[in-house]
C-alpha cells in the first residue's frame, strides 16, 4: 500500500467526524473496474462521480496536453473558504496487468470520499477531487493540473492527499509527509520531490499513520 500525503501540520489539530458509507458501496465501486482501455476507466470514473452526486458544473474535464484523455476534476466548495485540499488518484493503468490495485483502488475511492464529505455540515476547506490521466506515462495529468493552475489557485492549496495502490498487502504502507508550509510548488506539485518520509509505515495497513 502506498499513500502519499502532503499535509500542513496546522490542518490536523482537530479530529474529523463525518458520516461513512457501507462497505458494500466501496466494494461495489471497486468491482466496477474497467480492465481494458483507459478511456473506459475515465468513463466509469465519471459515472461513479455522478452516482456520488458530483455532476456538472461541479464536475468537469480538464484537457491535458499530451494525453488523449482529460483529468476529471470534481469540486466540493465551501463558500467561505478559498483554501483548498486536493484529494487525488490516477485512473489510468500501466500496459501490463489490469491496473486493479494500481490504481483502481485509489481512483474508485474518490467518489466515495466526495460523497462522505458532501454530507458534512461544515467544512473548513474547499475540496478538489482529481482523477489524473496518464500517471503511468510520467505524471502527465498531475503536471498539467499544476501548470494550468500555477498562477491562480495553486497558491491556495494547503494539502494534497494522493492515493495510490491501496491495500496491496503484504507490502508496507508508506506515507510521505510534506511539512514545509504552504508552498506547494516547492513540494514539486503533485510529484513527491521535496517530501520527507515520515516513517509512518507498517504491514497490511495495521496502525499506520
Ligand atoms: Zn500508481
Amino acid at each position: 500500500m502506498r499513500l502519499l500525503l502532503f499535509v500542513s501540520l496546522s490542518l490536523v489539530s482537530e479530529p474529523w467526524d463525518f458520516p461513512t458509507l457501507p462497505a458494500a458501496t466501496v466494494q461495489g465501486r471497486l468491482q466496477k473496474i474497467e480492465r481494458g482501455e483507459n478511456g473506459a476507466r475515465h468513463a466509469m470514473m465519471n459515472t461513479l462521480f455522478g452516482e456520488a452526486g458530483c455532476n456538472a458544473p461541479a464536475r468537469e474535464d480538464q484537457k491535458v496536453k499530451g494525453s488523449k484523455l482529460p483529468n476529471i476534476v470534481c469540486t466540493l466548495p465551501e463558500s467561505s473558504e478559498t483554501d483548498l485540499i486536493l484529494v487525488t488518484a490516477h485512473f489510468d493503468r500501466a500496459r501490463a496487468g489490469v491496473g486493479a490495485i494500481d490504481n483502481w483502488t485509489g481512483a474508485s475511492l474518490l467518489p466515495t470520499l466526495y460523497q462522505t464529505l458532501r454530507h458534512l455540515d461544515k467544512r473548513r476547506h474547499t475540496f478538489v477531487f482529481i482523477g489524473f490521466t496518464d500517471e503511468e506515462q510520467g505524471l502527465v495529468g498531475s503536471r498539467a493540473w499544476v501548470k494550468e493552475n500555477q498562477k491562480t489557485i495553486l497558491k491556495n492549496v494547503r494539502a494534497v492527499v494522493n492515493i495510490d495502490s491501496v491495500a496491496s498487502c503484504p507490502h508496507p504502507l508508506y506515507i510521505w509527509a510534506y511539512t514545509g508550509g504552504s508552498d506547494f510548488e516547492d513540494a514539486g506539485g503533485a510529484d513527491n520531490r521535496g517530501a520527507e518520509d515520515s516513517g509512518g509505515r507498517d504491514e497490511c495497513g495495521q496502525g499506520g499513520r
